[in-house]
């Protein structure tokens, strides 16, 4: 668990750091490119599978609620982004079905619904007097009376997917990898050629870009949640049944358990209207808060009072992201724009083949975040907007997602 909660801290740091600087120093504008489309919105369960069950409600009816609501408030106020439901209705869906709807749809986001559960709690109410023979002498014993209440477990939680299903993520993302690379184009035939190293290499990074976006957008969920006076136990990972999906849908995805329905409190709370209300708003205020950041990821504006409220919450992450000693052949700081590729553990040599298709300098710099040696790889000065543009969405084409461009 230590572990885990270390991996969560370092990649959202990661995150964080990148998008700051990103906001901050980047001042190309071009044509946006809009990076959610596509909303897959997941009521858990349903039809003959009614998940948890509380005192007179099941899992299954809550999460439909809910989902209806959201996807009602998603197609109002973000009319360019389409709502895809993996049930409308109580039908029942094997998890692979609705992975299926997720990727065939071309998902940029996808949001599983559920709600928690916990077992009744025994409490000793007193004592009772047992007989029982041994030979010819009659025994008392004194045991225990029980009485079984429910569970007072209540709050929300975010799931992402466990590191360990990590192969699993990166196996969707290479099956349904038409929808984060041109398929028709000689690159990508390349690049999805499963003895190539580089197919390894770049669907990694992609694996990581939605690692660290399904991170953001579950804390961002949890956040609004307490806002409204919810109990959070936070965003976590979890490799048990029922997170598979997470693990099979080739985009960011998150599992959100939206309170105890064995706890009875919480279980009133779920079935009303304006508690279903309330998480459906809160779910849709965290993906527009999410979607605005990756706007700004993508589009690299840096003037809307977003930015800046997010610049400043992000200062202290930033401050622990510091430049080592310069790298050999790095250029002098000036005028123009570079990439910058990926920050990674990972030695790479300027010729390295994962770099053999971006002409020009690949620089590497040496950075250290949450005390650890990283290597940042910048591609090229590129004079123009236009030209450094270009060479973006070329990166990006190729596999490494979470490129920006950046000053020289
Ligand atoms: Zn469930």
């Amino acid at each position: 668990m230590r572990w885990n909660r270390f991996w969560i801290l370092g990649l959202g740091t990661l995150f964080t750091c990148t998008f700051f600087i990103q906001a901050k120093n980047n001042p190309v504008t071009r044509k946006q490119d809009k990076p959610i489309r596509t909303i897959i919105i997941d009521a858990g369960h349903g039809g003959e599978d009614p998940g948890a069950k509380g005192s007179y409600s099941t899992e299954k009816q809550v999460t439909l609620e809910v989902a209806l609501k959201l996807g009602k408030i998603l197609e109002e106020n973000m009319p360019d982004v389409k709502v895809v439901y993996t049930r409308k209705t109580d039908r029942f869906d094997d998890p692979r079905k609705k992975a299926q709807i997720a990727n065939d749809n071309k998902g940029e986001l996808f949001v599983s619904i559920h709600c928690n559960s916990t077992g009744k709690i025994r409490k000793v109410t007193g004592y009772k007097t047992v007989y029982h023979r041994k030979g010819k002498r009659k025994i008392a014993s004194k045991q225990p009376i029980y009485a079984y209440y429910p569970s007072n477990a209540k709050g929300t939680e975010t799931y992402i997917w466990a590191t360990s299903k990590n192969n699993a993520k990166m196996e969707s993302l290479k099956q349904n990898s038409v929808i984060v690379l041109d398929a028709n184009s000689e690159e990508t035939k390349q690049l999805m050629d499963d003895t190539d190293p580089e197919t390894f290499i770049l669907l990694n990074t992609l694996r990581n870009a939605y690692f660290d976006q399904s991170l953001r957008l579950s804390t961002l969920i949890e956040d609004e949640f307490t806002r409204v006076g919810r109990i959070s136990r936070g965003a976590r990972q979890r490799n048990e049944k029922g997170i598979w999906v997470l693990s099979a849908t080739a985009m960011p995805s998150v599992l959100v358990e939206l309170g105890f329905i064995s706890n009875p409190e919480e279980e009133d709370y779920l079935n009303s209207g304006s508690g279903q209300q309330e998480l459906a708003n809160c779910i849709y205020k965290a993906i527009k808060r999410y979607r605005e950041e990756l706007d700004r990821f993508t589009n690299n504006r840096n003037s809307s009072p977003a930015t800046t409220r997010s610049n400043s919450r992000s200062n202290n992450n930033a401050a622990m992201l510091k430049p080592g000693k310069p790298a050999k052949n790095q250029p002098d700081p000036g005028d123009g724009y570079c990439v910058q590729l990926m920050i990674t553990d990972k030695l790479y040599k300027p010729g390295a083949s994962i770099f053999r298709k971006l002409p020009g300098d690949i620089n590497r710099q040496p950075v250290v975040m949450n005390k650890k040696k990283m290597n940042k790889y910048m591609w090229g000065r590129f004079k123009t907007d236009q030209q450094a543009s270009n060479a973006l969405r070329k990166a990006r084409k190729l596999g490494f997602k979470g490129a920006f461009v950046t000053n020289c």
